[in-house]
């Protein structure tokens, strides 16, 4: 089949503190972040006029995922699949599309509420780069802003949903204990040359998140902004590690939003020809230890 998505193009972000997130996003992670109008803010990554979106509100969780696709015909493509898949798509027409700042986009569920949008034609400000406190420049262009960890109920249907419905491939699962004697099948999806754009986890935790992955381009800013985040008294829910899959060496530090921000350097690109589905029994080669956060944050777990 052919898959119109190519790349997670945006995520919007409801956090209920938007000065604490300002300040974690842009003075210690080095993204610049700007206010709009209508109070909302815009994290940039690269010629994207906003890749990350934050929207003050009282969830702390995922508003919506944007998946790219190429133009026009691909995006009626994909209204057409999901019509015939028996889901619901709505197109929400020229005001949120210029909300969104892309041409045009339409939005449906997948099988557990998560609330996702389809784009195309997203403005470019090649005029104006972002501009970093600290100089880091993210890896993105085909491989898109970064990857999506969804927590799921139901993971099978949810595979079901992103594989045969929004034609995903799977790339490898994990199948380990992240939290020791809690076993945890982890299952990674990509749309394009990144190892993966969305993985699902079957964790008990009151949000849709688990979390989102940044890719600096150079390791330097991985390690410059983890001594930020400690500095300045960031939880750190894994600590310095490289994942046994996709070999991003990463740190997680815990937004102000509870869920973490995965921050890493080196991820693996999958060429498909060679690729072939393998389980790995760690989550990474070596460190990432989890460590509990601090009481008024904790999810369950
Ligand atoms: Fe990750």
């Amino acid at each position: 089949m052919t898959a119109e998505i190519k790349a997670l193009g945006y995520v919007g972000l409801e956090v209920s503190d938007m000065d604490r997130w300002m300040h974690f996003a842009g003075d210690l992670l080095g993204i610049p972040a700007s206010r709009r109008d209508d109070g909302s803010v815009d994290l940039r990554l690269d010629a994207y006029s906003c890749r990350i979106r934050l929207i003050e509100g009282a969830r702390d969780d995922l508003a919506f995922a944007g998946w790219e696709v190429s133009d026009a015909r691909a995006l009626e493509a994909l209204a057409v699949r999901l019509m015939d898949a028996g889901i619901a798509a709505e197109r929400p027409g020229p005001e949120v599309a210029k909300d969104r700042r892309v041409r045009d986009l339409i939005r449906f569920s997948d099988s557990e509420g998560t609330v996702l949008e389809a784009f195309y034609g997203p403005l470019q400000r090649t005029d104006a780069p972002p501009v970093s406190p600290y100089g880091v420049r993210f890896k993105t262009g085909r491989q898109g802003l970064g990857h999506i960890v969804l927590a799921c109920r139901d993971k099978a249907r949810m595979m079901d949903f992103y594989t045969d419905v929004l034609g995903f491939r799977i790339s490898d699962h994990i199948e380990t204990e992240v939290i020791s004697g809690r076993p945890l099948s982890i299952s990674f999806l990509r749309c394009n040359g990144r190892h993966h754009s969305l993985a699902l986890a079957p964790v008990p935790i009151p949000r849709k998140i688990v979390h989102l992955m940044v890719e600096a381009e150079q390791l330097d800013d991985v390690g410059r902004a983890m001594y930020r985040c400690l500095e300045n008294g960031v939880h750190l829910s894994f600590t310095l590690g490289r994942h046994s899959n996709d070999e991003m060496l990463s740190f997680y530090p815990m937004s102000p939003s509870g869920f973490d921000i995965e921050y890493g350097w080196g991820g693996l690109e999958v060429d498909d020809e060679g690729w072939h589905v393998v389980t790995h029994a760690t989550n990474s080669a070596w460190g990432h230890h989890f460590q509990r956060p601090p009481k008024k944050n904790a999810d369950a777990g």
